[in-house]
């Protein structure tokens, strides 16, 4: 942890600010500056991990290369600043607490009382300087979940004002986000619930450097002025952060609110003249000025909640961008959907994408989308679950298998062609034991996903436990499914394609993990590129 320099950011008066968008932008912004940055996220919530959590709860679980199952955040972290996270990235309370839990049983501890302080502190500190001790990082910024004041989350804040102490002032800046309502009657910007929410940081030890005020309108001086004085900060340590018309806009809106410069001042760093943002604006520029548009359905169980697919909706964004293109989602309830209303629901659509999910809610809808996206040569793109639906239409509606299915949704169909892999089949936990994370896949050369990738080597991000049962493969690829991605340490099939078909395409993992926005996945940008063509065919 040398030289490494550890930014904290903290959030007050309501969740939902964005203090994951906020630490990505500041990430970027440093990183544009030529500073090496990484970000992690600590979360209050007891489960070791959000991967038994339903999307309802919490939106959608980004898993990382090396398996991890984290909050949705990191996905931001990945998608702007263009670098891999893992694990060490998103710790959570039940984690600490199980490590401590753990070593306690252990022996570790022995004749001492296990207490929050200094134990579960200690821990969290261990983890808050990890990154910096596998890599050298010039910062790594750590956001800590949930509200300050928040009971949960005591054990955190705790620890953030160890370390500033311990590291001193010179080499950590807390920086507050909070909220400056506009109270409509009264006509005026309110800074009484920051300073309510500075005062609690106060009380727990932290003086904040920096306040970060989210507002729907511009803080003006006098404003500025009462935050600085009531909340200990500098004038021009008082950011504002205004709605913004993309979270891709963040980073731009920072910069001219001068956060970077802040942050590198206080810790009389070199702001090593302007950061490099000229590719960043240029996506900006095809982002905002789209020359066509297009209609994807994204038929999802969870779709109520559109953070469950946080990722696809961004990859989107990206591969929209490279093709000038404003790609609209219609998002529709796949357990609305059935054979007589299909045509009604879909039929505008310029493609179609069933998306990942768990259980049986809704499938039968996604498996009648699929069979609609086949028949009348609609752009199709399944991820994993997705992948898994379009295999079993396949089966039932071509292949003659009446009722054909995944053992995961039906345990007794006479033809398994989604059926769990070997490896899970004696697992009994829940928590962190599906097939997770990165796996090499090697692609049919003359596939259309060969084509699409421009390589034979990929390797893509997993979260199942049921798999193409290849005991039907040779049957498949007669009638015109072909394996075009497979693993070849396992045989597992990672993609499927239709021959006949001009863009039908299905993925056990999900591209969606790796889209960023210097590097738009090509699964998504071809996709967006054969909407165009069957709306422009149509
Ligand atoms: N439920 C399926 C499985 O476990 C698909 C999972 C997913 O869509 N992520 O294989």
């Amino acid at each position: 942890m040398g030289k490494t320099k550890y930014i904290f950011v903290t959030g007050g008066v309501t969740s939902s600010l964005g203090k994951g968008i906020i630490a990505a932008s500041l990430g970027k912004l440093l990183q544009a500056r030529g500073y090496s940055v990484t970000i992690q996220k600590f979360d209050p919530y007891i489960n070791i991990d959000p991967g038994t959590l339903n999307p309802y709860e919490h939106g959608e679980c980004f898993v990382t290369d090396d398996g991890a199952e984290t909050d949705l955040d990191l996905g931001h972290y990945e998608r702007f600043l263009n670098i891999p996270t893992s694990q060490i990235n998103n710790i959570t309370t039940g984690r600490i607490y199980n490590n401590v839990i753990q070593r306690e049983r252990a022996g570790d501890f022995l004749g001492k009382t296990v207490q929050v302080i200094p134990h579960i502190t200690d821990e969290i500190k261990h983890n808050f300087y990890k990154l910096a001790q596998t890599e050298l990082y010039d910062f790594v910024i750590t956001e800590i979940g949930g509200c300050v004041g928040d009971i949960e989350s005591l054990p955190f804040i705790e620890a953030v004002r160890q370390v500033r102490f311990e590291l001193g002032t010179s080499n950590v800046v807390c920086i507050h986000l909070t909220l400056i309502p506009y109270l409509k009657a009264a006509g005026e910007l309110k800074t009484k619930p920051t300073q309510h929410s500075v005062k609690e940081l106060l009380e727990a030890g932290i003086q904040p450097d920096i306040l970060v005020c989210r507002s729907e309108y511009p803080l003006n001086q006098e404003i500025r002025k009462k935050l600085a004085l009531f909340c200990n900060v500098q004038i021009n340590h008082v950011i504002e952060s205004l709605d913004a018309e993309t979270i891709y806009d963040v980073p731009l809106l920072m910069l001219k609110e001068k956060l970077d410069e802040r942050v590198l001042n206080k810790f009389k760093m070199s702001l090593k003249g302007d950061p490099k943002m000229e590719s960043w604006k240029e996506y900006l520029g095809r982002l905002k000025n789209p020359t066509s548009e297009i209609a994807i359905g994204l038929i999802g169980k969870y779709v109520e909640l559109k953070d469950a697919y946080k990722s696809i909706a961004e990859s989107f964004i990206h591969a929209g961008a490279v093709n000038e293109c404003k790609v609209t989602i219609t998002w529709i309830q796949s357990e609305d959907i059935t054979e007589d209303n299909c045509e009604k629901l879909l039929g505008k659509l310029n493609g179609i994408l069933v998306a990942p999910g768990f259980g049986e809610r809704g499938i039968e809808g996604k498996i009648t989308a699929v069979k609609y996206a086949r028949e009348q040569m609609v752009p199709f793109f399944g991820i994993c679950l997705g992948m898994q639906c379009a295999v079993v239409e396949f089966a039932r509606n071509v292949l003659n298998m009446p009722d054909a299915g995944s053992t995961e949704i039906n345990p007794g169909t006479a033809f398994p062609v989604i059926d769990i892999m070997e490896a899970q089949k004696n697992i009994k936990e829940m928590g962190g034991t599906m097939r997770l994370g990165a796996y090499d896949c090697t692609l049919k050369k003359g596939s259309k996903t060969h084509q699409v990738y421009g390589s034979s080597k990929i390797a893509e991000r997993h979260r199942h436990r049921y798999e193409f049962n290849n005991k039907y493969l040779e049957q498949f690829e007669k009638h015109g499914m072909v394996a075009s991605g497979v693993n070849n340490d396992t045989g597992l099939v990672e993609i499927i394609e239709l021959t006949n078909h001009p863009w039908f395409i299905g993925t056990q993992f999900h591209p969606e993990l790796k889209s960023t926005v210097l590097n738009p996945h090509p699964l998504f940008v071809k996709f967006v590129k054969a909407a165009l063509t069957f709306q422009k065919n149509i």
